[in-house]
């Protein structure tokens, strides 16, 4: 794949809610943790597991920096220079640690994600302030590591064995559930094993593997159960999901989908990010057979010419990807499309760039996300020839960008005019205005009552903006979500 995982980084920089674990405290000595999230939803869905490990040990989230007697960031290794950036936040931790510290109050700071996979030790060594060190496979071991470095060690653990991770990891307390929104992350699958020539995910994720299907509907239905309708599964490429049934069956993406489709309560159904290479039959078929999965695909490319997809190391042509949008549309003609382009990789002409143009012309993006290429120490893109002079990249990456948010206004606008079903998830910025979710991942804006949060509803669109929908609530339409009810235009 790649993905709006991997590439998107410091766009989403959130603290988790300080609503969450309240309840599981350990001899009522609550303590306070800052978990800061850089990157992916895989590293949102990661900072939650976090936090559920912590609860029973007596922490409680915190917004507040200041108030934090332990700081996690949980970082992305995607951008360029990323570690640089997470030793220029552990300086002004370092601050608060120090203010802290004067009025008698100790912080321990730990990093974790994807460059305390990367960098190891030469974090603690560049920080001393850092306790831990922990990559993304060893958050269930949160506890015992805390013990340690609360004992004096410099800890770190970057050990590559994912499935210790998931089969470690607590089952998520439904209080703790029921605190988060309605729509909800759940990954699947983590690690790769395609080595795009431009990705360092291979490297610090490791290999791929997949959860159990047992794991996965278990969590699933706890999550359903306390009031979640809508999950995405998540995975670094997750449509090569292949993981193992009670029978001991290998399952696909498309069976697990159809398994999880079963699961009363559960409304909508998405996943991310997927490679054309894993888009199976079974998977392209469950688009036309469920219901619940909502219509919308994040089906990055890359790049729209043979040569550089060939330097990608993408495995694919752009007319294996052509055929497969064909397949896709058959069986989903409304299906909102979206993909990542990365311009001025190594080698990359004009004729190349023109290539990708032609490429978004005639597939029709709902979305997309667009990166200028940026080289990652250690990946085999970084020691290409013919690196591409920057002013180049920027001057081909804004033209993409224009025909993107063009492609994406005119999807937008052919919403106008339709009643759609509307998960609507947190109130608005306005007074009386609550945001939601369309079929097609578009936000949409309405004004309702806030006890509505949480349900589905029918909403005609009555206006567009460059990335939202707005919306009227159809009056006297119950929770359209359990008939599971497909989007259908107005008349
Ligand atoms: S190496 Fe894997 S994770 Fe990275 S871009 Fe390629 S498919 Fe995606």
């Amino acid at each position: 794949m790649t993905s709006r995982p991997e590439q998107d980084m410091e766009t989403n920089v959130t603290a988790v809610s300080a609503a969450d674990m309240t309840d599981a405290r350990k001899g009522g000595n609550t303590r306070k943790v800052f978990v800061r999230t850089y990157g992916c939803q895989m590293n949102v869905y990661d900072s939650e597991r976090m936090t559920d490990v912590l609860a029973p040990e007596g922490f409680e989230a915190t917004d507040d920096l200041e108030d934090a007697d332990l700081v996690i960031l949980n970082t992305c290794h995607i951008r360029e220079k990323a570690a640089e950036k997470v030793y220029s936040e552990l300086g002004r931790i370092r601050k608060v640690k120090e203010e802290r510290a004067k009025s008698g109050k100790d912080m321990m700071v730990g990093v974790a994600g994807c460059v305390a996979q990367a960098e190891g030790e030469e974090i603690s060594r560049r920080a001393p302030i850092v306790d831990l060190v922990v990559g993304p496979q060893s958050y269930h071991q949160l506890p015992s590591l805390l013990e340690k470095a609360r004992a004096g060690s410099k800890v770190v653990e970057t050990e590559f064995d994912i499935d210790a991770k998931f089969n470690h990891l607590s089952e998520r307390a439904e209080k703790q559930v029921l605190k988060r929104p309605p729509s909800a992350f759940l990954t699947v699958q983590e690690g790769c094993d395609k080595f795009c020539t431009f990705c360092v995910v291979p490297y610090t994720r490791g290999a791929e593997v997949s959860r159990s299907v047992e794991q996965i509907v278990s969590e699933a239905e706890r999550m359903a159960a306390a009031g979640v309708r809508e999950i995405t599964l998540l995975g670094q490429n997750v449509n090569a999901y292949h993981g193992t049934s009670p029978d001991g069956a290998v399952w696909g993406l498309g069976r697990l989908l159809r398994r999880l489709a079963e699961i009363d309560g559960l409304d909508r159904l998405r996943y991310t990010t997927s490679h054309p290479r894993d888009m199976d039959d079974d998977l392209i078929e469950a688009h036309r057979d469920l219901k619940s999965l909502m219509p919308y695909l994040h089906l990055p490319v890359q790049s729209g010419s043979d040569k550089i997809l060939k330097a990608m190391n993408r495995r694919h042509t752009r007319d294996e990807y052509f055929r497969l949008i064909d397949r896709i549309r058959e069986v989903s003609p409304d299906i909102a499309l979206s993909g990542d382009f990365i311009v001025g990789f190594p080698g990359e002409s004009d004729q190349d760039f023109e290539d990708t143009m032609d490429l978004i012309r005639q597939v029709g993006y709902g979305s997309a996300f667009s990166f200028k290429y940026s080289s990652r120490p250690g990946t085999p893109g970084a020691t290409m020839d013919e690196q591409v002079p920057e002013d180049v990249k920027s001057a081909r990456l804004a033209a993409l960008q224009a025909l993107v948010a063009e492609q994406q206004k005119a999807f937008n606008a052919s919403r106008l005019g339709m009643t759609c079903d509307v998960l609507l998830e947190k109130t608005g910025r306005n007074p009386g205005q609550l945001v939601g979710k369309s079929p097609w991942l578009q936000p949409v804006q309405l004004d309702a009552p806030e006890d509505l949060i949480g349900s589905i509803q029918a909403v005609e669109i009555v206006d567009i903006g460059s990335n939202s929908l707005f919306g009227r609530l159809i009056a006297g339409q119950d929770d359209l979500g359990r008939s599971g009810r497909i989007p259908a235009p107005a008349a």
